[in-house]
């Protein structure tokens, strides 16, 4: 076992045993677009992760306001934000979890799959409620839930998750995420695990989030 793996497995330990810091019971997704203006994010000829991460979070803006939940968006159009001012606004808001909407990069071509990471206790339950909702609808490599420490969800305090749709560095998953059909699998899978993590908190909890402050 690497060093690292033996690394991520203590750091696994510490984010279950830690207590969960959030209440559960939101009615808000804050939802961030990767990247954005001169930060294009991973890409290959015309394909630009930026494009494609906006394109899936306005997707999953419609499905989460179909289901009833309340939205926010970190950007809208083609802008640059810093890392912490996503943070800043997203920190602003009560009762609701943050998620990151990317798509993946490596010189390695032959690498693809779906992956979602999380930083804390509550952000690995949403992390594994969205990816295997994700894998579900897409039918994608499934890289699985992993821990990262990745400024945006070390720095919110809601529940935060990150999500990679796919590498734009794979030949075969370019092809899928040029297409709209394809975003929105992903757009879907996202809505869905976030539905389902908000259905399980409530029945193993169980707590009134009133009482919670
Ligand atoms: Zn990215």
């Amino acid at each position: 076992m690497s060093v690292s793996r033996i690394t991520s497995l203590l750091c696994l330990a510490a984010v279950l045993l830690a207590p969960a810091a959030m209440a559960a019971a939101f009615r808000t997704v804050v939802i961030d677009p990767g990247h954005g203006g001169h930060d294009s994010g991973g890409r290959w000829g015309k394909v630009y992760e930026k494009h494609i991460a906006l394109d899936t979070a306005l997707r999953l803006e419609k499905h989460l306001r179909k289901m009833g939940y309340r939205t926010v968006m970190t950007r809208r159009d083609d802008r640059f934000l810093t890392l912490p001012q996503r943070v800043e606004f997203a920190n602003r808001h009560r009762e609701a979890i943050f998620v990151s909407v990317h798509y993946n990069y490596t010189w390695k071509q032959q690498v693809q799959g779906v992956e979602t990471f999380y930083f804390n206790q509550d952000g690995w339950n949403l992390a594994n409620h969205v990816q295997r909702s994700m894998i579900q609808r897409t039918r994608s490599e499934d890289r699985q839930a992993r821990f990262a420490r990745y400024y945006v969800i070390r720095n919110c305090k809601l529940p935060s998750i990150l999500v990679e749709g796919g590498f734009v560095s794979n030949e075969e998953e370019r092809k899928l995420m040029k297409s709209g059909g394809f975003r929105e699998a992903i757009a879907r899978g996202i809505a869905e695990g976030i539905d389902r993590y908000r259905k399980a908190e409530e029945t193993t909890k169980g707590r009134p989030t009133g009482a919670r402050g």
